[in-house]
């Protein structure tokens, strides 16, 4: 199971390289093909049926290349999302290997014109998926086009960080004042204050 408290599929994806600013090895929480599929199926980014047909139909070594490619924007996300954290404009090839995925989205869908389905009801001109959710791919696409819709946002000045120290992962500020400190108040909040109450504790004796 995935700790989806990123609160957006996109940030939860960079948080699936767990602990990564300790000094010791980070964690991959996406070792293998399956754990990208399992991950987009808990994300609701993929339906059980989706990830049937992937996990019977996709050949390993196109599912080696899918993970790859999924952990490439994962990484390059991460690179410019924790660099605006900083005030630090991201490096050219971190925009330029977003760039690459989120076109390679984009490419992937068709401009059809959708008569009955609409979230109102009413027809309109909507971009499908065709048939990519038959490619190993189909789920680093998708994250790919989440991740340009945030990007071009907003929205990317409410990416903030676990203030906790390592975890430091990303999670989507919904609250009213930008407030919010931590990826998961029951984990990361409580492990602060045992922190802070042992320090007191300890500076007392
Ligand atoms: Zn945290």
């Amino acid at each position: 199971m995935f700790d989806l408290s990123g609160g957006h599929p996109v940030l939860d994806l960079v948080n699936t390289l767990d602990h990564r600013f300790r000094d010791e090895p980070p964690v991959e929480l996406l070792p293998d093909y399956e754990a990208l599929l399992s991950f987009a199926r808990q994300s609701g980014i993929l339906d059980p049926g989706q990830v049937r047909a992937l996990r019977t139909s996709v050949k390993p070594q196109a599912a080696a290349r899918a993970l790859s490619s999924a952990r490439e924007l994962r990484e390059a996300l991460a690179t410019v999302l924790y660099g605006n954290l900083e005030d630090r404009p991201p490096p050219a090839a971190a925009v330029r290997t977003l760039e690459r995925h989120f076109l390679a989205s984009e490419q992937h869908r068709e401009l059809r014109w959708q008569e009955t389905g609409t979230s109102d009801g009413q027809p309109r001109m909507t971009w499908q998926w065709s048939g990519a959710p038959k490619e190993a791919e189909f789920p680093a696409w998708i994250l790919a086009g989440l991740a340009g819709q945030l990007m071009l946002s907003d929205a990317l000045q409410r990416v903030s960080a676990c203030e906790a120290d390592p975890c430091r992962w990303l999670f989507l500020d919904t609250s009213k004042n930008h407030t919010r400190r931590w990826c998961n108040m029951k984990i990361c909040g409580n492990r602060m204050k045992a922190r802070r109450f042992q320090a007191r504790h300890a500076a007392g004796r």
